[in-house]
């Protein structure tokens, strides 16, 4: 199997440890963490035993070299993400409000993220890949459409396979038309569809689940794995559906949870898991990690998603 690979953001997450409303007051901070949603997909993928690689930038300083050592010593490839000399690492603050929201400061498109590029390496990444992963939260990234666009038709050409998790959040979607037409794109070429929430309405433009799903279907997405956070998460396949329970955990942290969601149900898909194994290892994976805090703490190994499981009882 090729590796799985993806393109986006690399940042440090650093926390506020209070709840609250925005950042217009000395608070108390916890970080930085390893973070990007690209990057906690590609970690938590490598974490799992399988090839892993992500093109990506980070500035030569200490939040870019965290998350190199971070990705390296969970087994990803880091020969594309590029060190830039002129660009700090990218880096979100984060506060949660007392109903769950988030308040974010980004600093991405100033940063290296905002500067990714194909480079030699990263082509040859992209010629080895055998599965790529698009997330929706790269497109803010000039350039990075481009780059997701070459590594997807290089894949699909050698018989390999795409997955996409629209991962639409309002502060990094740019103009409506232009991130549509974008969606329609991907769609056309995804194999995998991993929507949360009303991100399957807006990607089918129909509100009811099931005709949203029959919709994208019929387009010839090959299976779509519906997150519900702590509602669990459903499978579709034309005629067929699994729902599978979430685990009963504490909800730390949810961040993370859909991105290691999504990388543990690829992996044990490209692995040759059946959709409901795939689905049951998926849930555990996005429970374990809404456990701790930090967006790429939760990630797990197979040895530990088998503990969970064990331990959490069978749900499916
Ligand atoms: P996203 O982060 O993409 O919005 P979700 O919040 O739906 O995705 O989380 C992805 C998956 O992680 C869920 O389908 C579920 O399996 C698991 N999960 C998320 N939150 C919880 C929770 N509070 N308790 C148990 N499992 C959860």
């Amino acid at each position: 199997l090729g590796p799985t690979i993806t393109a986006g953001e690399i940042l440090v997450e650093i926390m506020s440890t209070s709840v609250g409303t925005g950042f217009l007051e000395p608070l108390t901070l916890l970080g930085p963490f390893p973070s990007g949603a690209p990057a906690i997909f590609i970690d938590q993928v490598a974490r799992l035993g399988s090839a892993a690689g992500i093109i990506s930038a980070v500035g030569s300083d200490d939040f870019g070299r965290l998350n190199i050592e971070r990705l390296k010593r969970d087994g990803a490839d880091v020969s594309a993400i590029e060190v830039l000399s002129d660009a700090p690492t990218g880096s979100a603050f984060v506060r949660y409000r007392p109903d769950g929201a988030r308040d974010f400061v980004f600093n991405i498109a100033r940063s290296a993220s905002g500067q990714i590029r194909m480079t030699g390496a990263a082509k040859a990444l992209v010629s080895r890949a055998g599965h790529v992963h698009v997330m929706g939260s790269a497109f803010a990234i000039p350039g990075i459409a481009e780059i997701l666009a070459e590594a997807v038709a290089s894949v699909r050409s050698r018989g390999g396979t795409v997955s996409f998790d629209p991962n639409i959040r309002k502060e990094l979607v740019a103009g409506q038309g232009e991130a549509r037409r974008r969606l329609e794109d991907i769609l056309s070429v995804t194999d995998l569809l991993l929507p949360s929430g009303e991100e399957l309405a807006i990607a089918a433009g129909l509100e009811d689940e099931e005709a949203a799903v029959h919709e994208l279907l019929s387009r010839g997405i090959s299976e779509i794995v519906l997150k519900r956070g702590a509602l669990g998460s459903s499978w579709y396949r034309p005629g067929e559906r699994i729902d599978c329970p979430a685990f009963v955990v504490d909800e730390l942290d949810p961040t993370g949870a859909g991105d290691c969601f999504g990388a543990t149900y690829v992996t044990c898909r490209r692995q040759g898991r059946s959709p409901a194994q795939s689905l049951r290892y998926a849930n555990a994976a996005g429970a374990r990690t809404v456990t701790k805090q930090g967006p790429m703490e939760g990630v797990s190994t197979f040895a530990e998603l088998d503990e969970f499981i064990e331990a959490n009882g069978s749900k499916a």
